[in-house]
């Protein structure tokens, strides 16, 4: 037996079950084509808004480091301008705040992860207190020693040159960043792109699966559905005997094993229904009914009629039909009884089924005790030959007999021979062989007489057979 397969197993699922899983899965499929439609942008998305805030923070401290430089630098020249004592005292007091501003601001600049090409200009400005300190100090002391105009010169020489230097780095730096940001700005936005293409693409993926997938499922419940109806249309035509289609578990299996269950049931019954109205039921040979069938069929091919019935080649052999009649039946039943005269018609069947009769010849009971043998197409003499291989035949089922002289059950044959394609009909190839019969009672019985049909119809029966009794 064919291993199951995941397909085969699938097949055997209750439809009702088949169709939840499916509707699952396209479920599923369809919240995670939403899920990645709306995480797949959102790295990017967050990626940009952390550039934009450290570019924000960034240039920030730059600007308030390019603010300090220039307080520092507004109060060294205030310095160099003849002011009192106590405004040089403010002013000097106030560029040391500047500065520890600026120091502290430079601070917060090195914590923010900054660019490698950053570090050099970082290092200068983080190294300008330590240049710019003895200016600052020697103006100090210019200031406290009522120098105002001296601590102007310290600074002009010894602080102004390091910020406009500071100033230009700043500016670089500024610079730098702005490119930076653009660049970066950029490579997010051609991500972004690419993520919205991937996320098209599996969008569309996920749709061919999900027509797919429905495909599958409707497929999966549609064609075993059109395959039964297929099969019970078949049925509904009467081939009973046709082939069910492969079945399955579920459903539509179960409605197909019904269906060929049914059928077969069916097809027995016609069977036996056609045996029963085509079989003799004593002799088990074929009925009247058959007989006038096939002796019309018989008849119609031999008299030239063409059309589908007409199958057997135009040979022009003449049709014969024989009459078999039990010679002194009645004193069989009055001695034996009609159980020993079933017996006899029973032993008779025997010998026509032994008489080697030849191929498409039709046996059947004609009624009583009486039978009949068509042969569609037999010559006179080989219709002699088969009539009298029956009458021997009797003879050799040893049926005692019930008339003084007759030691065993014998038959008399009337055969009728009819031209072929003559111009006759059932009734009158029945007149004849029964003509012919008639003669071989009159004759005596057990022989065979022949007659054959003339083209008026009148039998022209034949003088005996030199070896028919015997
Ligand atoms: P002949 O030689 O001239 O044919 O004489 P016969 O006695 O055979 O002819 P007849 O027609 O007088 O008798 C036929 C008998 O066959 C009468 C009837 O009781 C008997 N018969 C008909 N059908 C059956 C049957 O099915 N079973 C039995 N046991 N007898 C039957
Ligand atoms: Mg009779
Ligand atoms: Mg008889």
């Amino acid at each position: 037996m064919e291993a199951p397969t995941f397909f085969t197993r699938w097949r055997d699922i209750r439809i009702g079950y088949r169709l939840g899983f499916g509707v699952s899965v396209l479920l599923v499929l369809m919240v995670a084509i939403a899920l990645v439609a709306v995480m797949a942008p959102r790295q990017p998305r967050l990626e940009l808004a952390g550039t934009i805030r450290l570019a924000h923070e960034r240039a920030t401290l730059l600007a308030d480091l390019r603010s300090q430089l220039l307080q520092q630098e507004l109060m060294a020249r205030r310095l160099a301008l003849p002011i009192s004592f106590d405004e040089s005292v403010e002013t000097i007091a106030r560029l040391d705040v500047e500065r520890k501003d600026f120091a502290r601001t430079l601070g917060q600049l090195v914590r923010l992860q900054s660019h490698d090409d950053d570090r050099d200009r970082l290092d200068e400005l983080l190294a300008l207190g330590g240049r710019t300190a003895p200016a600052v100090a020697a103006a100090r002391d210019a200031v406290l020693a009522f120098n105002p105009a001296m601590a102007g010169l310290h600074l002009a020489h010894g602080l102004s040159p390091h910020d406009a230097s500071a100033l230009g780095a700043i500016e670089r730096m500024s610079r730098r960043h702005a490119a930076a940001i653009q660049e970066r700005v950029v490579e997010l936005e051609a991500t972004a792109e690419r993520t919205e293409w991937a996320v098209l693409g599996a969008s569309a993926l996920a749709v061919v699966a999900a027509a797919l997938i429905a495909w599958w499922l409707t497929h999966g419940i549609t064609e075993p559905l059109r395959r039964a109806v297929t099969y019970a249309e078949t049925l509904g035509r009467g081939e009973l005997d046709a082939p069910a289609p492969a079945s399955s578990a579920d459903e539509t299996g179960a409605m197909l094993d019904a269906l060929s269950g049914m059928a077969s049931r069916l097809h027995a019954a016609r069977s036996g229904l056609e045996k029963l109205s085509t079989e003799d039921a004593l002799t088990g040979l074929d009925n009247r009914r058959r007989f006038d069938r096939a002796l019309r069929e018989a008849r119609r091919q031999s008299s030239g009629a063409t059309g589908p019935a007409r199958r057997e080649p135009d040979d022009g052999l003449p049709l014969v039909l024989a009459m078999i009649d039990v010679d002194h039946f009645k004193c069989f039943n009055d001695r034996f009884g009609h159980p020993a005269g079933d017996d006899c018609l029973r032993g008779v069947a025997r010998a026509l089924r032994a008489a080697q009769l030849p191929p498409g010849a039709v046996v059947a009971r004609y009624g009583g005790e009486e039978f009949a043998v068509v042969l569609p197409r037999c010559s006179a003499d080989g219709a002699l030959a088969v009539a009298e291989r029956i009458r021997h035949a009797v003879e050799a089922e040893r049926i005692p007999g019930a008339v003084p002289g007759e030691p065993w059950v014998t038959v008399s044959i009337g055969v009728c021979v009819a031209p072929h394609a003559a111009d006759f009909c059932d009734e009158d190839l029945v007149r004849c062989a029964d003509g012919a019969l008639y003669a071989a009672k009159q004759a005596g019985r057990n022989q065979v007489r022949l007659s054959s049909l003339s083209g008026d119809h009148r039998p022209e029966v034949r003088p005996p057979v030199a070896s028919a009794a015997s």
